[in-house]
């Protein structure tokens, strides 16, 4: 029987302090009290993003089933982050961080207020984030953007950089 009340949702994990593939896999399990997770990719080692960091970020995404709203599926994640040691007040942007969780989609909700963006602001602009996001979701169409096309593009203007430089 369906159950109207639970809602689709990928959820994005990335790490690059203290372990960061075990902090993953230890996020995972606090993740699953809270959610039912239907499907995990991969791990995936990038380099950091701007200045703030020199060490490699792990990331992942999963699919997952819940009942929690929008609000307080976020305040979950970050509770999560917070018994994982994160503290934001001590943060660089985009800096080290233990661990942090961003909801990426939340069926097919679209919202923007100052605790909340879904689909997530940056996910589109994400080769770290559009890779694991297809391995969960091969033929995924988030605000009518086919993923798999925008992640072919990013790497496409990636390589262009990296050739220029
Ligand atoms: P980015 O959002 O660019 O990935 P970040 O993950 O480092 O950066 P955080 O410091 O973890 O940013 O989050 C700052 C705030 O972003 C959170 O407190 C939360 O209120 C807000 N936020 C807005 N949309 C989302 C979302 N879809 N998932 C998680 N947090 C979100
Ligand atoms: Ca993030
Ligand atoms: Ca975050």
């Amino acid at each position: 029987m369906i159950n109207n009340k639970f809602f689709t949702v990928y959820i994005g994990l990335g790490s690059n302090k203290k372990n960061p593939n075990e902090q993953i896999k230890n996020a995972i399990k606090e993740l699953e009290k809270k959610v039912k997770i239907i499907k995990q990719s991969s791990i995936y080692e990038t380099e950091p993003v701007g200045k703030n960091s020199t060490k490699n970020f792990f990331n992942m995404v999963i699919k997952a089933k819940t009942n929690l709203s929008p609000y307080s599926l976020l305040d979950n994640l970050l509770k999560i982050e917070a018994t994982f040691g994160r503290n934001r007040s001590k943060e660089q942007h985009w800096g080290d961080r233990v661990l942090d969780l961003d909801i990426l989609s939340y069926n097919d909700i679209i919202m923007n207020d100052y605790r909340l963006t879904l689909p997530h602001k940056e996910m589109f602009n994400r080769i770290f984030v559009l890779e694991p996001f297809l391995e969960v979701e091969p033929h995924a169409k988030i605000l009518n953007k086919d993923i798999s096309k925008r992640l072919t593009i990013l790497k496409r203007v990636k390589e262009y950089y990296i050739e220029k430089v």
